[in-house]
């Protein structure tokens, strides 16, 4: 596994080599010398896993940097520990209250920084973890039903307000029993993480696919009008027919949905399954829209 990344921030280089001297053996550093640099080397790859913030840079403080790494969602998982000379009380407070998880004062000690750093990278990695095992699904690497559901809501009012677009496919792999039963439970399983894979892969930024139930998945389809949907879910259904997981020919039945203002998650999906249900009945390897 490659090392952590840590982002160090100082306008001034030669405490930018003494933290990175700390930190270099195990760690991988990327150094920012202002606020706004800072900003756009969080978002940047490597991620950083962890920031040591200066507070008193010229171009944008600290105080500053740490509010708006906060308020956005890519950045605000990433902790920050404020570097500084300025160690009143008060100013730690500050920093605390900010949302910062530690704060170190100049001059520093190397092994205390070391320290320090260690632990609240280990507390990240260990928080990505349950995240991960919270909202993905362990066969497949895809969302989960809880994170769909959740997730949903949020998309659905971004929807109404914007009024833009959203659809939702819904898939059911076909005579999937048959697979488990004529080549066994861990056959299944692989086929089932290879249609989870080529599911991930066709997947836009702004699509959300997830693993629904046993050989049942979801994907919601943002800035997608009904149109849309019933070209991609074709696209599916034609790629999981050439798929031939573990040399085996099997297809998929969709039904497509596009959503509309008002209604419930609950409510689109029961369309999504009226339609594929209608798929299954006229036949299989298809796709119904509603
Ligand atoms: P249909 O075309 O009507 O959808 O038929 P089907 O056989 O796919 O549907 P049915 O609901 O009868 O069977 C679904 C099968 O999916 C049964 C179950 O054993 C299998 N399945 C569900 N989850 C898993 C899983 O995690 N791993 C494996 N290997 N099989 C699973
Ligand atoms: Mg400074
Ligand atoms: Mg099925
Ligand atoms: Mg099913």
């Amino acid at each position: 596994m490659s090392k952590p990344v840590v982002l160090i921030v100082d306008d001034v280089p030669s405490n930018i080599k003494v933290l990175a001297n700390c930190l270099k053996d195990h760690y991988r550093i990327k150094v920012a010398t202002g606020g706004n640099d800072c900003l756009k080397l969080a978002v940047a790859d490597p991620l950083p896993d962890l920031i040591l913030l200066d507070i008193e840079m010229p171009d944008m403080g600290g105080y500053e940097v740490c509010q708006k790494l906060q308020g956005q969602p890519h950045t605000q998982d990433i902790p920050i520990i404020f570097v500084t000379a300025r160690d009143a009380d008060r100013n730690e407070e500050l920093g605390l209250q900010l949302g910062a998880v530690d704060y170190i004062a100049k001059p520093v000690r190397p092994s205390i920084v070391l320290a320090r750093v260690n632990t609240h990278v280990t507390l990240k990695q260990q928080r990505d973890l349950l995240k991960e095992i919270a909202l993905k699904d362990q066969l497949t690497g895809l969302y989960n039903r809880y994170y769909l559901l959740e997730t949903a809501e949020q998309r659905l009012a971004h929807t109404e307000r914007h009024s833009d677009p959203l659809s939702v496919m819904l898939l059911d792999l076909d005579y999937f029993k048959q697979v488990n039963d004529t080549h066994g439970h861990l056959v299944g399983d692989k086929v089932l993480r290879e249609l989870g894979e080529l599911l991930g892969n066709t997947c836009r930024k702004d699509d959300i696919p997830a693993r629904f139930g046993g050989e049942e998945f979801v994907i919601l389809l943002g800035h997608c009008d009904l149109e849309s949907g019933k070209e991609k879910s074709e696209e599916i259904r034609k790629q999981v027919e050439q798929l031939k997981p573990e040399g085996l020919d099997i297809t998929v039945s969709i039904g497509v949905v596009q959503f509309y203002p008002g209604e419930s998650i609950e409510q689109l999906l029961d369309r999504a399954d009226k339609a594929l249900y209608r798929a299954k009945d006229e036949g299989r390897n298809r796709v119904v829209s509603e």
